[in-house]
């Protein structure tokens, strides 16, 4: 049975940064092991045209790969580059030995469509869970890998220690990207979860009932104090730039983060809670992509033998 109480004016905030770091610690040991018999992770990272924010996310991917000992490559294309060029130079990546993971960077021109491009890396390159077989096996209830900022929104859940099992959660947004997968995943771990979105009647009817509420809508202050119970988790996975009176600007997520830290149980920052988290587990599913390739390879390498014999 879940457990939720209320624990007013005691949030316990879920510190983000702190748990990715951990993941990264625990990734190294993976990579050496993968790295001292020939395969060392090696991830792609695949951008369009200039896009400020798409050059920070970077960035940031790139820093954490170095600090879990994967290799990242950057390759950017022009934003005049025609989708059959870019589905070519995917298929050569797929094709490379020496590339393990090739993360496809968002957004792209209009004229490329984003789901040719998912389709279009391997499966077992998909080091972003966003393949249709990767998006499949979550609904087979295959959690290993997936959607990389779902999985790390229910593993935040995951650590306040609540049974999972029989919860109620909400989800605020259902976007193929972040709704649609959380619900699944937490479909698969047993919880109630009900699905909200743009054209849903009464937000608050629901939030107000859940034991745990995951918001991605890219709406500020879209949830506010008295949308939350007393002691409910709030997983805030929005990221939205707002203008401060001074000109400077500033990220804040979906949640009126003052106001449900009051009432909430458990409450994620923005930034420094989901985002983090997100960017470890795209380097969890670098490790896991190049362990399976090397056991694709051995087992082909076991049957070519075989059929020599
Ligand atoms: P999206 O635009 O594809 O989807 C938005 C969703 O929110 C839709 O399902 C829509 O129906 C719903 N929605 C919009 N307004 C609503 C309202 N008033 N009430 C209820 N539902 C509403 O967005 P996305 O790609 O899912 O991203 C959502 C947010 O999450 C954005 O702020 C984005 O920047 C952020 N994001 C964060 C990470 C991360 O790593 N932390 C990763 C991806 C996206």
């Amino acid at each position: 049975m879940a457990q939720v109480q209320a624990i007013s004016n005691d949030h316990k905030l879920i510190d983000g940064r702190a748990h990715a770091a951990r993941m990264i610690e625990d990734l190294k040991l993976d990579v050496r092991d993968l790295d001292s018999k020939g395969w060392r992770p090696h991830l792609i990272s695949v951008t369009v045209g200039e896009v400020d924010e798409v050059g920070l996310y970077v960035r940031n991917q790139r820093l954490n790969a170095e600090k879990a000992g994967i290799e990242f490559q950057e390759r950017n294309f022009p934003a005049s580059v025609t989708e059959a060029e870019l589905l070519a130079a995917i298929e050569s990546m797929n094709v490379d030995p020496r590339i393990t993971g090739i993360i496809m960077q968002r957004p792209v021109p209009n004229h490329i469509s984003v789901h040719a491009l998912q389709e279009a890396v391997h499966p077992l390159k998909d080091v972003e869970g966003m393949h249709p077989s990767s998006i499949g096996k979550i609904v087979y209830q295959n959690l290993e890998t997936g959607p990389c900022t779902a999985l790390a929104a229910v593993e935040l859940l995951k650590t306040t220690g609540l049974e999972l099992a029989g919860l109620e959660v909400v989800m605020v947004g259902h976007s193929e990207i972040v709704g649609k997968p959380i619900a699944f995943l937490l479909m698969a771990e047993g919880a109630t979860v009900t699905v909200c979105h743009h054209r849903t009647r009464n937000l608050a009817v629901h939030s107000r009932q859940a034991d745990a509420v995951f918001v991605a809508a890219g709406k500020p202050n879209l949830i506010t104090q008295e949308m939350i119970k007393p002691g409910a988790v709030v997983i805030d996975i929005g990221i939205n730039q707002v203008d401060q009176p001074e000109g400077k600007s500033k990220v804040v997520g979906d949640v009126d983060f003052a106001s449900c830290a009051d009432v909430a149980g458990w409450i994620t920052p923005v930034p420094g809670g989901v985002g983090p988290v997100t960017v470890a587990v795209l380097m969890r599913n670098a490790v896991i992509a190049t362990q399976r390739q090397k056991t694709h390879y051995e087992v082909l390498l076991a049957r070519s033998t075989k059929a020599l014999q």
